[in-house]
């Protein structure tokens, strides 16, 4: 490790700490790349929707884009968790847990989200393989398939009603009362989606996949698979510690190319942006690559303007002599 300042210090990974990364060491700048390499889709069999890489092994997919990173000398790799971060007059102080600290220009944290996942008996066993919760993750793999939708209310008939896209045999479970309003009870029996009210005991199948739904009381469902609603967080405290603001969906409100609120501050992938999915991250972290280049440029040509003897309209090192 460099004991002096990087350019700058990733928090993150994956698909758009990575990507970053990579835009970076292209641009021949001092980086460190802190991750606990923990990605959000580490229980998924295949990553979808990537072109060139649709379908590939998720851990797979990160070797290559660490080991395409890695051709870059200018960039370093740390296994460690970030656990605190505080600006400085030139840039941010990072401490890692074990406590080696690090000073850096600027950072880009690409720290992604958490899921908030069901406590269901059986759920864990089937993740990834047949339980899923996002339709264009994993919707084309089921085409066709008698499905369920484990969701309540509005959130729970919007699923359901996306899954159509992908089959005509949908059942919503709702795990109890249903929270759903009379134009949603009449949107989902329109799209021929039948309620199932009582609570889900557990998900029975084999080699990860789903065989029935099974509820504390009445006939258990028959599936193939099952998307779930759910809500998620930040992994990582870093970015409300230092400031940045955030929307109303949890996520951190970033402008153009990924700056915050805060200057020096860049947060790319899931922990930014709605649209969750690797391609979108990767981008993201380029774009941060790129922005972060940008301003890093822009303060080393003021850095050597402001250090360049001025011009004197009365003489000194550079009048001219006629
Ligand atoms: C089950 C599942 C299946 C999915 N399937 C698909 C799919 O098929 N196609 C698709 O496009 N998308 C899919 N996704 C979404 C996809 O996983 C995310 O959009 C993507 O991983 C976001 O990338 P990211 O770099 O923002 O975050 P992540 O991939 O979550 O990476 C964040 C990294 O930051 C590290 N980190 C966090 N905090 C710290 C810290 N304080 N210090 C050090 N390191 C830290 C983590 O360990 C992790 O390595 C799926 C998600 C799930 C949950």
């Amino acid at each position: 490790m460099t004991a002096g300042v990087y350019d700058c210090l990733i928090v993150g990974g994956g698909p758009a700490g990575l990507s970053g990364a990579l835009m970076l060491g292209r641009c021949r700048r001092s980086v460190l790349v802190c991750s606990t390499g923990e990605p959000r889709n580490a229980r998924s069999a295949g990553l979808h929707g990537y072109l060139t890489r649709d379908g590939i092994d998720p851990t797979g997919f990160l070797g290559l884009a660490r080991d395409e990173v890695q051709r870059y000398p200018s960039v370093e790799f740390l296994q460690a968790e970030v656990v605190d971060a505080r600006r400085t007059s030139t840039g941010f102080a990072i401490t890692c847990a074990g406590g080696l600290q690090f000073t850096t220009r600027k950072l880009l944290l690409a720290t992604g989200v958490v899921d908030e996942i069901p406590d269901i008996d059986g759920l864990m066993e089937l993740y990834g393989k047949s339980v899923h919760h996002c339709p264009y993750c994993d919707g084309w793999e089921w085409r066709d398939q008698p499905l369920a939708v484990y969701g309540r209310g509005e959130a729970g008939s919007a699923l359901a009603l996306a899954l159509t896209v992908w089959s005509d045999d949908v059942v919503l479970c709702t795990g109890g009362t249903s929270g759903l309003s009379e134009k949603e009870e009449e949107g989902l029996a329109n799209a021929g989606i039948e309620v199932r009210e009582e609570p889900v005991e557990r998900l029975e199948g084999q080699d990860g996949l789903l065989e029935r739904v099974v509820f504390s009381e009445g006939e258990a469902l028959k599936r193939k698979a099952l998307f779930f609603c759910s809500g998620q967080h930040q992994r990582s405290p870093l970015a409300e510690k230092l400031g940045a603001r955030f929307n109303e969906k949890g996520a951190v409100d970033t402008g153009t190319c990924e700056a915050t609120n805060v200057p020096g501050l860049y947060v790319a992938g899931d922990a930014s942006k709605q649209a969750q999915f690797v391609i979108v991250a990767a981008a993201e972290g380029s774009e941060a690559g790129m922005a972060i280049n940008t301003a890093l440029l822009k303060d080393d040509l003021a850095q050597k303007r402001n250090s360049t003897p001025k011009r004197s309209k009365r003489g000194g090192p550079y009048a001219k002599s006629g």
